[in-house]
């Protein structure tokens, strides 16, 4: 039985093309960029080149603004850390209830270490509300970060709205984003719609590059310390000798990502709506989570009354079906999803949640298998449920 790749949101499948790009750099390209031989400035030229690639990404004229990163926490780390060293003045720090661990961690660290931190919370909808937005902000506020999707629910904060709100209330403010689950889903414009950001993280693995590289973008003039301190490289902004087969593969990913950007998200936006809509027809009982927001094209996230999750993902399993009960990073323990909870998904729900996130490699047909087994699925793990009613087949009341 082949399997059905449906967890794209944890991680993806390496493109073959990015493969392709990165096997010289493994093999007979395989020098220190920073030696002063010939060979090795054709290693440094490689960094070059797709330093501009992943810069033409997202519309920037100026290459030097991306630094490269081993993922997207170090990224996240770097920018928060570094902005918050560098700002000693001002201690106040703006975040919201439904990041990813890697920004929720270095929140909680920050105000481990004497910062004052608000959590804003979502709307059932897992909207933000922006009135309360502008209020957070303070005369010592030093750092606004706010992820651009989610990567549970692929709810899209209004990114470009946000950082010009801040900047309109005080320049001086710092505003990162975390955009790993954007990233190679929808047009990333930081010259023009995000001119006002400042930071903006993202991953590798989540766009078809393998797992061990991220990048930060870095405005110029903007405020913030060295994360990893050691050798001059990036800079002197980021120590480390270069992984340079993984940023070529990085850049090439990104090169694949914008060349099908528009085609490819909008067939996956076809497959993710049309499982969707079939699942909402056979299976009683459910909430679409996020469906009132902006999403991202390729994720899903059903909550199926009086089911318990990881049943369902054992059965999916067997199916030979991939997909998740939570963020990758959470998935494991039994704890209900921080991000359902601040949405306020109903109790009997929040525990029956499954996230599908689909990518170009998704067809037709994994969506037929879906759509065939699922509905089985659901009603299996209903029939052993205290909660579900089985003569009146509806949720236990009372
Ligand atoms: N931020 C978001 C929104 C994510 O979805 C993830 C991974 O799931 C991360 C950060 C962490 O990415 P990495 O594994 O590259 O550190």
């Amino acid at each position: 039985m082949s399997i059905i790749y449906a967890d794209n949101n944890a991680t993806t499948q390496v493109a073959p093309e990015v493969v392709e790009a990165m096997l010289p750099f493994l093999t007979a390209d395989y020098f220190n960029p920073s030696s002063m031989y010939e060979p090795a400035r054709h290693t440094a030229d490689a960094i070059k080149e797709a330093r501009e690639a992943v810069a033409r990404y997202f519309k920037l004229t100026d290459p030097n603004t991306i630094l490269f990163t081993s993922c997207a926490s170090e990224s996240n780390n770097a920018a928060i850390f570094g902005a918050v060293k560098a700002n000693p003045n001002r201690r106040h720090v703006i975040t919201t209830a439904v990041e990813h661990p890697a920004i929720l961690g270095v929140c909680k660290e920050l105000e481990r270490e004497g910062c004052d931190v608000t959590f804003l919370d979502v709307d059932a909808q897992g909207n933000l509300d922006i009135g309360e937005f502008v209020r957070a902000l303070r005369h010592d506020t030093l750092l606004v970060t706010v992820m651009h999707a989610n990567n549970e629910t692929g709810v899209i904060f209004p990114i470009e709205q946000l950082s010009r709100l801040t900047k309109e209330t005080d320049p001086a403010i710092i505003f990162h984003t975390d955009a790993t689950q954007s990233v190679g889903k929808v047009p990333i414009d930081l010259r023009r719609e995000l001119q006002y950001v400042d930071l903006l993280s993202f991953s590798g693995h989540k766009v078809h590059a393998p797992k061990g590289v991220g990048a930060l973008y870095l405005k110029r003039g903007t405020r913030c310390r060295p994360f990893l301190i050691g050798g001059h490289q990036e800079e002197g902004r980021r120590a480390g000798t270069e992984n340079v087969p993984y940023i070529v593969g990085l850049a090439k990913a990104l090169q694949l990502a914008d060349e099908g950007l528009n085609d490819e998200n909008t067939r996956v936006l076809g497959l993710r709506d049309r499982l969707e809509k079939a699942i909402e027809e056979k299976v009683p009982y459910i909430e679409i989570n996020g469906r009132g927001a902006p999403r991202l094209p390729n994720t899903l996230n059903v909550s199926c009354h009086c089911v318990e999750g990881e049943s369902l993902l054992t059965q999916m399993d067997a199916h030979g079906i991939c997909a998740s009960s939570g963020s990758a990073c959470t998935s494991g323990s039994l704890e209900p999803s921080h991000v359902l909870r601040a949405m306020k998904i109903p109790e009997t729900a929040v525990q029956g949640s499954i996230r599908f996130s689909f990518s170009r490699y998704n067809t037709d047909a994994d969506m037929d298998r879906i759509i065939e087994a699922f509905p089985e699925m659901v009603a299996n793990v209903r029939r052993i449920s205290p909660y579900w009613d089985q003569e009146k087949n509806a949720p236990r009341l009372g």
